[in-house]
């Protein structure tokens, strides 16, 4: 990797890339160190070493990064914070007692997160089982309810499911009941990157809500399902979504062999910032913090690369570009020449949810005993899943989590803790949010869905290569299952420039 000649033109020429990609190899040949040897003897020797920026140093791109290094491959990672690790975040030193919090993506499940798995393996990490959504206790219509009453037939009467609807609960459980009406066709799917061509394309023009309701579902079904219907009658939030699409998700779960809803789960021991952590500390000086790209120039045998370091604007030049910055950040970065239509449609119209998370830390664990359950569905927007983590730690005392409105404060939070906690007392000590909205280069969380009726302008765009600039990231997969989606496609971006 070279620091781009500050008068060189936009991307570099056919004989510019030839010439420094000799220079490049040459020069590993004689001064790489033994690790970057030892890579390069396990790759292909016929393939030659490319040049690539990986922007953004999540763990979508650091991932990304760290394939590429794997093949051999000259690669720099450019990440805007002083940090690696993006949406994967843990926190060590507000807490006492060796007690930590996973502030951003908290779990993972098995089967599903197979890249994350490969990982886990490779690298000696310890999973820990997180039975954070075990005998969940969900309070509905301003009542709790028990798994148990989830799955008695009077209870789920009351909510107005029809008789096939609580027949199919009582034997599968109360979460799993979409299966009931999309199991039926995900068969047509024969592959999971593809939603077209299979008869089913008139379904995006159709609401969810109206679909189910066709199908015979009950409106207690539709709600639950949080999708809408075209006359508003079970309307949810982020609920415009096309019968289609969600199937199409539903096909995937299934093809994967997962549950509906993620019961089994799992996280890292230590906070789930190890694994970035571990990419980070392989790449070494290949990652460069506190680097924000603000130009991108795109040729047709390269890209250069506008960032800030140190407080000095500088370019550098590559063959490709693995663009790991989320779409809300990206579409604020001037790119010449211009996106193609069809992409530039999909990076300035993807939209995101955003949330805080909230960590409440007590002097003893003092729901044991009293609350019947500390895995909460709230019903509260400002902490609405409540769950214990880090119970390892040996210490008497706690950590609760939970999810809160991207401007929940702690105060908010904890008042509504204690608003609607089912228990008698607390020991809090403290409560601290980690308010995402508020991050400079990573406010975002989940890919929302692709808006009703234009699932055929966002897919397949989304993941697709632009010239020599790929894209990876959370984002750029078929289901976004955060840490999954973001470390399937950057195993795809490094294949498919490995393969280039
Ligand atoms: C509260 C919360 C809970 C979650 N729970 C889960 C969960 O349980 N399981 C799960 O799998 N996922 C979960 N997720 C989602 C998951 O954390 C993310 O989807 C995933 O970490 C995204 O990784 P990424 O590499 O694609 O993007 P990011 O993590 O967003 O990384 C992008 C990187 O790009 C950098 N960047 C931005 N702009 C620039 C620029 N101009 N120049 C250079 N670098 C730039 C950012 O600093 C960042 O480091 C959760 C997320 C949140 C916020």
């Amino acid at each position: 990797m070279r620091e781009a000649d500050p008068s060189s033109p936009n991307g570099l020429s056919r004989r510019e890339a030839i010439k420094l990609a000799g220079a490049t190899i040459t020069a590993s040949l004689i001064t790489s160190p033994k690790h970057i040897q030892a890579q390069e003897s396990k790759t292909d020797p016929a393939k030659r070493r490319k040049r690539v920026i990986v922007a953004g140093g999540g763990i979508g791109g650091l991932c990304c990064a760290f394939e590429l290094m794997e093949r051999g491959h000259d690669v720099t990672v450019l990440e805007a914070a002083g940090r690696p690790g993006g949406h994967v975040r843990t926190i060590h030193d507000p807490l006492p007692d060796g007690l930590y919090a996973d502030v951003g993506a908290e779990h993972f499940t098995k089967p599903g997160y197979d890249q994350f798995w490969k990982y886990i393996e490779k690298f000696k990490l310890e999973a820990l089982p997180y039975p954070r959504r075990v005998n969940m206790y969900r309070k509905i219509d301003g009542k709790w309810r028990s798994e148990e009453q989830l799955q008695d037939r009077t209870v789920l009467k009351t909510f107005g499911f029809n008789d096939p609807e609580i027949d199919f609960i009582v034997k599968h459980g109360w979460t799993e009941l979409p299966r009931l009406y999309f199991d039926p066709v995900i068969e047509k799917f024969k592959d999971e990157y593809q939603p077209f061509g299979i008869g089913l394309d008139d379904l995006d023009k159709t609401l969810a809500g109206d679909w189910l309701a066709k199908l015979g579902a009950s409106d207690a079904a539709i709600r639950f399902n949080g999708v809408r219907r075209g006359d508003g009658s079970t309307a949810a939030k982020n609920s415009d979504v096309s019968a289609l699409f969600r199937i199409w998700q539903a096909a995937i779960v299934r093809k994967r062999h997962l549950p509906i809803f993620k019961r089994e789960v799992f996280r890292l021991k230590g906070g789930n910032q190890t694994l970035p952590d571990t990419f980070a500390a392989k790449l070494g000086d290949r990652v460069r913090l506190a680097c924000p790209i603000s130009k991108i120039e795109r040729g047709d045998t390269g890209v250069t690369v506008h960032f800030t370091e140190f407080g000095e604007k500088k370019k550098l030049d590559a063959e490709y570009l693995v663009s790991c910055i989320p779409l809300m950040i990206l579409r604020k970065i001037p790119v010449e020449p211009d996106w193609p239509a069809a992409k530039k449609f999909v990076i300035d119209n993807v939209q995101f949810s955003s949330q805080s998370r909230v960590v409440i830390q007590s002097r003893t664990k003092f729901w044991k005993g009293d609350a019947p359950s500390i895995n909460l569905e709230t019903g509260d927007s400002n902490m609405y899943l409540v769950y214990e983590t880090a119970d390892e730690v040996k210490t008497n005392r706690g950590v609760l989590m939970g999810s809160g409105t991207p401007d929940v404060t702690s105060d908010g939070a904890l008042a509504s803790f204690r608003k609607f906690y089912p228990g008698k007392a607390d020991t809090i000590e403290q409560c601290i949010v980690q308010n995402w909205s508020k991050d400079p280069w990573a406010f975002g969380c989940e890919r929302l869905p692709f808006p009703f009726g234009q699932l055929s302008k966002f897919w397949p765009h989304i993941h697709e290569p632009v010239g020599r600039i790929h894209f990876a990231g959370a984002y750029a997969d078929n289901l976004p299952w955060g840490m999954d989606a973001a470390t399937r496609s950057a195993n795809r971006a490094a294949e498919m420039v490995d393969a280039a």
